[in-house]
């Protein structure tokens, strides 16, 4: 049997191979009885148990998640609870019972119309249906008696495929028995995107209709790299698929043959992923998404949250170096409970370090009083950058505003510290304002997700144009190149923590092209320090040079295969 391909979006990069087990939560629900037969009583009662066996249910997820993955992520389940609990919906289904329809029935009555709402609000509000789905289906089916499989007890080597899965089903895939999870809906950013990658699963996501066509019990290889999705895969896909994560873990800092040190760091959001980050040998953390703390919950942190935060990180590498960004919200990564102004083009509207100094000022002051009390007592070294920078006034504020909460801090006594401060290269307006930033700052990291996106004017969340959003593309490799001049001509070290870090093809143009640190995704440390081991500094610059003359992504792409 020849192998078949469905294309997807890798969300994880990890691949694995196993057997297909469909996941379906839908129930099909009988016409309803007529009204004048329904006993009225006895549906508000059924409802009412039905309501308290998801609420015993979902506090069992939830302990199951918060140990799995962290405090933060179980928090998601905590908004399904407030539905549960919310005065109009459960008036709504009462209302539908009283009206003579069964409970099952009420509850989809009920449920609809606040989906509606939140549908017609759009942007983050309207992700938040795929909550409400989620615990209508729930009450469906506990209302209906409807077996299901249990995701947190399939047998050992079970990839799961789904129409969709939720934040709670994620919660309780067990990243021992299950080999990888595919659906047909979803996005990269999605809640169920960022658990994988949290627990580290393979997994594929939005591979369309086409999915529905694989069966139970096929065998299928789950490739999180390429983001597809192999029907019966041949011998080699599936030892490719099955053994490709047997690399040497290297828990000390790492240099070339030449002894060019390179410092290969992690990516995180939360900090349940700490002990997956050491456990990859990585050296410190060189993106801290600090935007994950203020995710999924109702209000911002206090400061003493986010200061045990980022102690907590700082003494998990008390040798290391761990990257702090400030809040990076809009574009792509609205917070529902901040202000967030109506934007045709929110990825060229008030993002990154525009909000921080401007309506989010007094949430970034308080950040600001969080790190540099962390800096002074931590046990690593702590790192400031700012995001989405695009003019030298900018920084200029952003440093003035840390200037004056150390002021603040110094008149109150408090312990504080003073940590290297930085920005992310993400705009071509920062890599041509490079040499300007680089006199008033400790360090750059390029941000290559964004920057490709700016640089080749292609979104990074549209299929379409994903072979544009290629940083191979000599543009964004001559900007890569400009702004590792800048750093060190400004005495200042120049790191990578965008998606191309991550990528051990290009480990060796990274290090020809002169960059200090690289961070990444925790699962492809062991891999890209293995290349940066074996690479000869003399080969790396050729390589790089070779790919900065290219005239096309097809002749860089040439240029890597020829040195593999
Ligand atoms: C980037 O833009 O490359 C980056 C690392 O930031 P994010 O993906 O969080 O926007
Ligand atoms: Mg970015």
């Amino acid at each position: 049997m020849s192998e078949r391909r469905f294309e997807g979006t890798g969300v994880t990069p990890l691949s694995g191979v196993g057997t297909v087990r469909w996941y379906d939560q839908s129930v099909e629900l009988p016409d309803p009885p007529a009204p004048e037969s329904v006993d009225t009583d006895a549906e508000r009662d059924r409802f009412e148990d039905a309501r308290a066996e998801a609420r015993d249910q979902l506090q069992a997820e939830r302990e199951r998640a918060a140990e799995a993955v962290g405090e933060s992520e179980a928090e998601i389940l905590d908004a399904h609870v407030q539905f549960l609990e919310d005065p109009q919906i459960v008036s709504g289904v009462e209302d539908a019972i009283d009206g003579g329809l069964p409970a099952e029935h009420a509850v989809e009555e009920g449920f609809a119309d606040a989906i509606e709402t939140l549908a017609a609000a759009g942007g983050k509000m309207a992700e938040r249906t795929d909550d409400l789905r989620d615990i209508r289906d729930r009450l469906f089916r506990i209302l209906s008696d409807t077996e299901t499989v249990d995701l947190a007890d399939v047998p050992e080597g079970t990839v799961v495929l789904a129409e969709m899965v939720t934040p709670s089903d994620t919660a309780k895939l067990d990243p021992e028995r299950v080999a990888g999870f595919a659906t047909a809906k979803g996005g990269r950013t999605s809640h169920a995107a960022i658990f994988a990658r949290s627990i580290g699963i393979p997994a594929v996501v939005g591979v369309g209709e086409s999915l529905f066509e694989i069966e139970d019990g096929a065998e299928v290889v789950v490739d999180g790299i390429e983001g597809i999705v192999i029907l019966d895969p041949d011998e080699e896909t599936r030892e490719r698929a099955s053994g490709g994560r047997d690399v040497e873990i290297r828990t000390e800092p790492v240099a070339t043959e030449d002894g060019t040190e390179i410092e290969v760091a992690a990516n995180l959001g939360t900090l349940a992923e700490l002990d997956g980050a050491a456990a990859q040998g990585a050296d410190g953390i060189g993106l801290f998404r600090s935007e994950f703390l203020f995710l999924d919950r109702e209000s911002p942190p206090e400061e003493d949250e986010q200061f045990e935060t980022y102690v907590e990180a700082l003494d998990a590498f008390p040798d290391g170096r761990v990257v702090v960004r400030t809040l990076d919200v809009g574009g792509d990564k609205p917070i529902p409970y901040l202000e967030q102004p109506e934007e045709d083009n929110p990825f060229l509207g008030v993002r990154g370090i525009r909000r921080s100094l401007s309506f989010d000022d007094e949430l970034f002051r308080t950040q600001l009083r969080a790190l540099l009390r962390a800096a002074g007592v931590g046990e690593g070294t702590l790192s400031v950058m700012f995001p989405l920078v695009s003019t030298v006034e900018e920084v200029e504020s952003a440093l003035a505003t840390v200037e004056e909460v150390s002021d603040v801090l110094d008149d109150e006594d408090v312990t504080h510290g003073r940590p290297e401060l930085g920005v992310m290269i993400e705009t071509p307006a920062a890599v041509l304002m490079g040499p300007e930033l680089a006199e008033c700052l400790d360090f750059f990291s390029i941000g290559t997700n964004d920057l490709t996106q700016y640089v080749m004017a292609a979104d990074r969340e549209n299929d379409d144009v994903a072979d544009l959003h290629d940083p191979r593309h000599p543009a964004v490799l001559r900007a890569i190149d400009r702004s590792v001049q800048a750093a060190h001509a400004g005495d200042a070290w120049i790191g990578m923590c965008g998606e191309m870090a991550g990528n051990p093809e290009v480990t060796e143009l990274l290090v020809g092209l002169g960059l200090d640190e690289l961070s990444m995704s925790a699962v492809t440390i062991p891999d890209v320090k293995a290349n940066v081991e074996a690479t000869d500094d003399e080969t790396a610059r050729r390589v790089a040079q070779r790919a900065l003359a290219a005239t096309t992504k097809s002749e860089v792409i040439e240029t890597l295969s020829d040195t593999q």
